[in-house]
């Protein structure tokens, strides 16, 4: 089984010009999904994660389940506006305007080593922005984990530079 074929690829989603790939086909695919949250973890497997950090909203059904697998936490990065109670946030740079993530305020503590998941790293946005937040919290980044990787819009690079160590399971190139 080759993971990279069940991913799904829709040209010209949402936008003219991007290539969107879709991870659903995967995650519809029992042994394919069951497979795909083995090798996110693997390579953490040693280390002591105290808790997922997954992103709204692939990397909250990615997430669950590898903090599942782990026997460990969950938490909700989302959107602005979106969480009920105190939160923090950070703000990052998008092609137009800004975007902004949050967590609420309680839900990562001094001395917490957090995995990050998400489905996809394109530009590193969100992920930096999550990598920040945690950090703000008085956590620390044992690493991020992606489904599929872009390396032209250089995500994965960026999050190096700040010192997290990446694991995505496909590339794809181009946009
Ligand atoms: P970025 O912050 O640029 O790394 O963008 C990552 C987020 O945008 C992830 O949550 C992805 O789900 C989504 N995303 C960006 N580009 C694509 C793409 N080509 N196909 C599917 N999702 C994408």
């Amino acid at each position: 089984m080759n993971l990279k074929d069940l991913v799904r690829t829709i040209p010209d989603y949402p936008k003219k010009g991007i290539m969107f790939r879709d991870i659903t086909t995967l995650m519809q695919h029992p042994a394919g999904f069951r497979r795909t949250v083995d090798e996110m973890v693997y390579p953490f497997a040693g280390s002591s994660i105290t808790a997922i950090a997954g992103i709204e909203a692939r990397g909250f059904i990615l997430g669950g389940a590898v903090a599942h697998q782990l026997s460990i936490g969950f938490v909700a990065v989302r959107k602005k506006g979106k969480l009920p109670w105190q939160t923090i946030s950070v703000e990052y740079e998008l092609e137009y305007g800004t975007d902004e993530v949050e967590i609420h305020i309680d839900s990562v503590e001094a001395g917490d080593q957090i995995l990050i998941v998400d489905d996809l790293i394109a530009t590193g946005g969100t992920a930096a922005a999550t990598t920040q937040l945690v950090r703000d919290a008085g956590g620390e980044v044992v690493g991020a984990s992606f489904i599929v990787d872009l390396p032209e819009l250089g995500g994965r690079a960026r999050l190096e530079e700040m010192g997290v160590p990446v694991r995505t399971l496909m590339s794809f190139e181009g946009e």
